[in-house]
């Protein structure tokens, strides 16, 4: 058993400070509450939903800092939502895909009845994450897709591996390449745990980091038939730097 002295009854939270002060501003949510950052209708471009219309439900705030990040705005620009209104909102599109991003949504303790009445209501729900919280506690409904942060990214420290064992055959795992070290990294990763026999493993490449053809002959060249190379297909719709879309 683990022992206190009188002036520090309590056990510490093993959370790094950086990492508690970057999610100060979920301290006064209320129960019933979410900090959103955006909420808005596009076309899903990562995942094997991509190309779908979907419904983005974009909460706000990150623990992690990854390098290549393309959503730092969400970080700390929000407003705070009932979560009745989020429904009604993802809702209101008429799209049956849902996607719930951001940020981090597991930071969030109201993402979890959100998911499910969305689930409730017919949608297709899916959950992109970090890979650094548990999602053991996601509604099995849910489609899961979470990240396992390379090296390049600086946050691969935090990647969760329990998750491995919580995940669905039907979740997904996406790595996102800054480099070749990181490339290499994936593919160890992928053989050593055999990810591409359990979930569907998705490769991307950060943008202007890693060519597609560069990412595309290394896949090919490692002879891992199940993994799938991805492209963010938003960021060749639109302006790569565009919000909202
Ligand atoms: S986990 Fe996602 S939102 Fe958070 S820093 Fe990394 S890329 Fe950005």
């Amino acid at each position: 058993m683990r022992e206190f002295s009188r002036l520090n009854p309590l056990p510490l939270v093993e959370v790094p400070p950086e990492a508690r002060h970057r999610v100060v501003l979920l301290n006064d949510l209320a129960p019933g509450e979410l900090f959103i950052h955006e909420i808005y209708h596009s076309i899903q471009g990562e995942s094997t939903f991509a190309g779908r219309p979907c419904v983005f439900v974009r909460t706000a705030v990150c623990d992690s800092r990854c390098r290549w990040c393309d959503t730092p705005h969400a970080f700390n620009q929000g407003r705070r939502w009932p979560r009745s209104a989020v429904v009604e909102k993802a809702l209101s599109f008429g799209c049956p895909l849902v996607e719930i991003t951001g940020g981090e949504p597991l930071l969030q303790p109201d993402v979890r009845p959100l998911m499910s009445e969305l689930c409730d209501a017919g949608c297709t729900v899916l959950l992109e994450t970090s890979g650094a919280h548990d999602v053991s506690v996601v509604d099995t409904r849910v489609h899961i897709i979470m990240d396992l942060k390379c090296p390049d990214s600086g946050e691969s420290h935090r990647n969760r591996w329990a998750n491995l064992e919580a995940l669905k055959p039907t979740d997904e795992i996406k790595f996102v390449i800054a480099s070749r070290n990181d490339w290499d990294w994936t593919e160890k990763t992928i053989r050593h745990h055999h990810l591409d026999t359990r979930f569907t493993c998705l490769v991307s490449c950060v943008f202007g980091a890693v060519q597609p053809v560069e990412l595309a002959n290394w896949l090919l060249a490692a002879r891992l038939p199940r993994v799938r190379m991805q492209l963010q297909m938003h960021k060749y719709i639109w302006d790569p730097t565009a919000r909202g879309v």
